[in-house]
């Protein structure tokens, strides 16, 4: 995705990957993949920056069939920057606070998880936490923290 090239979120991408011990690969579709990422942050097993997607695993292992979903995923967060540049930063930090205040998980009411298809990227629909739901039978509010979603 050449989009990324001049808007500088790959060339962070790829920093990132580097500083995290990752190799890069020739992935499909002007992807590149990092793999063998071994910082602790985030604990994902894939993340994109830019056009490159950092895994824990190895490029075989994302680039398999079995994991199509999975890529087309991370694809999508890559046409994301195409369009926003490194406005996504915030953008997608702004939705990661919305979906977390509302369900306890990062992903499931953030729109650029939705949008890239959540159950691709391995997550679940996940019910409001109760404080944005009222009972009907008594009407009263109750509050209950969640947990993150560990991707
Ligand atoms: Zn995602």
């Amino acid at each position: 995705m050449k989009r990324n090239a001049v808007n500088g979120t790959t060339a962070v991408g790829l920093a990132v990957a580097v500083l995290g011990g990752a190799k890069l690969r020739r992935g499909r579709d002007g992807i590149i993949v990092a793999e063998g990422y071994r910082r602790r942050v985030p604990p994902a097993t894939c993340f994109t920056v830019g056009s490159v997607i950092i895994t824990r695993r190895s490029a075989d292992w994302l680039l398999h069939e079995d994991r199509a979903g999975l890529f087309d995923h991370e694809r999508a967060h890559a046409r994301q920057y195409a369009l926003l540049g490194p406005f996504f930063w915030p953008a997608y930090w702004v939705a990661c606070g919305y979906s977390w205040a509302l369900t306890g998980c990062y992903g499931t009411r953030n729109v650029f998880e939705r949008r890239a298809g959540l159950a691709r990227g391995g997550y679940a629909e996940r019910p409001l936490r109760p404080r944005f739901t009222r009972s009907p039978a008594t009407g009263s509010r109750s509050r209950d923290a969640g947990s993150p979603s560990p991707r």
